[in-house]
């Protein structure tokens, strides 16, 4: 055991952050070819532990090379899809065995509770076992030609993989995150470069392991590790990525598809939100209360589709706010390798600068806080889990993506007219209802503009259901059917009989 502040990591994981995180280029683990290098940080005292490399446009060019001649030519591109099943398979296999080490990674890097990180293993094998499945259920159409008499023509599809992807991922779930992206693109027959986020590498740099345990043939997955303007950019600018798939800020999206523009590659992207949660007086308050708190606060609030704006009908206002507020009161705040931790420090010293910005904004424009409202502490990047109430809508902290635990909560009084309030906001990716009537949940979940709707529960996921936004939250679907054909292309064969 070694000690990393007052928390202790397992023999493995200590000489895991030990050594210098590497990218994985034709699978041999290589520095930037500057041979530098760039610092990773514990956020709960925001000492350096581990360095990563920092890799440049040279780099990306080796991994996109690599990748290139893997997705042409190798064991990859005459692999059969029951073998590359297996393989995407067993890579779930190997998470789940070092879930344990994952976890203690993914919370000294990005912050979040012990307890937390140890379901995100879990989480991670099923979308791998989820995928592999579909390596082997590609299938395509016979299609009439209407036109044409019957027998003079078989036209078929088939689904290609799309090629060499780029996937740039953000630090809140960083082995999800990169997950979600790999599963379904080699399960689909494609190689990959993937840009883990600068705030969070080390858990990268393990599945990197996994992933050549697991067979995975050299090329077919590089990892470029670096800072999301210059390796990130240079990916998604880069000609010979045929896919970008994006997770991350609305704002960083924007500049994907720009970058996406010059050999006009695919791209997915699941970007912020500002969701809705809307409770209303006929609910079970003794599960709506508990779900909006956890809907806000579960992992800092550093979740896209954190329930930021609380909305409550005014008949059962007080009594919910009371009790967010409480559990706001009771979340135990303490490094995430504490055992007893139920909320950590957000990521790094900008993100904190950036949440405690929107508390004095909102303070300023005459929000109240009636729970949290503050740093908390004196070490380390912890915030209050906070609640704001005497909010209007056309405040910062009700508009913008705050990514932190922060919520506003909103009264309001006419049921027909809450998703209309709801639905103002330039996002669109998750919303709840919490209500006993079945046919106002109906009507509430149609009236929402969102990607995902959540009756009576909240950040309720799975690998089969289909996740993406609306509007501003971004393009494309993960997970599900709509998940592996985003990694598909549609090739139609046209023969004259
Ligand atoms: P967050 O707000 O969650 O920090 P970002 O959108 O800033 O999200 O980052 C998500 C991912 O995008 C990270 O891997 C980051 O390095 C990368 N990134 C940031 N800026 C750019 C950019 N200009 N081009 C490409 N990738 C970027």
């Amino acid at each position: 055991m070694s000690v990393m502040g007052d928390v202790s990591l397992s023999a493995p994981v200590a000489s895991f952050v030990a050594r210098p995180v590497l990218n994985l280029i034709d699978g041999e683990w290589v520095e930037a070819l500057s041979g530098e290098s760039f610092p990773v940080r514990n956020p709960a005292t925001g000492e350096q532990v581990a360095s990563a490399a920092r890799s440049g446009a040279e780099d990306v060019d080796r991994a996109v090379a690599a990748a290139r001649r893997a997705f042409e030519s190798g064991p990859w591109a005459r692999m059969s899809p029951a073998e590359r099943g297996r393989i995407v398979w067993r890579i779930g296999e190997l998470v789940e065995e070092r879930a344990e080490e994952f976890a203690q990674l993914e919370s000294l890097d990005n912050g979040r509770p012990i307890s937390q990180a140890r379901q995100e293993g879990s989480a991670a094998a099923a979308h791998y076992r989820y995928m592999a499945g579909w390596a082997t259920k590609l299938e395509g159409a016979t299609i009439p030609v209407g036109w044409a008499e019957p027998g003079q023509y078989l036209a078929y599809t088939v689904h290609e993989p799309v090629g060499v992807v780029g996937a740039i991922v953000p630090w809140n779930f960083p082995l999800l995150m990169a997950t979600t992206k790999l599963s379904p693109a080699l399960a689909a027959g494609n190689t990959v470069v993937l840009k883990p986020a600068e705030q969070a590498p080390l858990s990268a740099a393990l599945l990197g392991e996994v992933l050549l345990e697991a067979g995975v043939p050299a090329g077919v997955v590089n990892i470029v590790h670096g800072i999301g303007a210059d390796a990130g950019a240079a990916l998604a600018a880069h000609p010979g990525v045929d896919k970008v798939g994006f997770t991350g800020s609305t704002e960083v999206g924007k500049l994907i598809i720009d970058a996406a523009k010059g050999n006009l590659k695919k791209v997915a992207l699941e970007l912020g939100g500002k969701s809705p949660n809307i409770v209303f007086a006929d609910a079970d308050l003794q599960t709506a209360i508990p779900g909006a708190a956890e809907a806000i606060f579960y992992n800092q609030g550093e979740v896209c589709t954190a329930g930021s704006r609380l909305f409550v009908e005014k008949r059962v206002f007080d009594e919910v706010v009371d009790g967010v507020a409480a559990a706001a009161r009771s979340i135990k705040v303490a490094p995430g390798l504490d055992p007893a931790s139920e909320m950590g420090p957000v990521v790094s010293e900008e993100q904190f600068a950036r949440v405690l910005g929107y508390l004095q904004a909102g303070e300023q424009e005459g929000a109240e806080a009636v729970a949290g409202g503050r740093r908390h502490g004196e070490q380390g990047w912890f915030v209050e889990p906070t609640v704001l109430v005497n909010t209007t809508p056309e405040m910062q902290v009700v508009r913008e993506e705050i990514f932190g635990p922060v919520v506003t909560v909103i009264p309001f009084d006419d049921p027909g007219e809450i998703a209309a309030t709801a639905n103002d906001t330039r996002y669109g990716l998750a919303a709840g209802v919490w209500t006993r009537d079945i046919a106002k949940a109906h009507r509430t979940a149609a009236s929402i503009k969102a990607g995902i709707v959540w009756v009576n529960t909240y950040n309720t996921f799975d690998s089969a259901l289909p996740f993406g936004g609306y509007k501003q939250s971004g393009w494309g679907r993960e997970n599900g059917e709509a998940g592996i054909h985003a990694y598909t292309q549609t090739k139609t064969i046209v023969v004259h009989t």
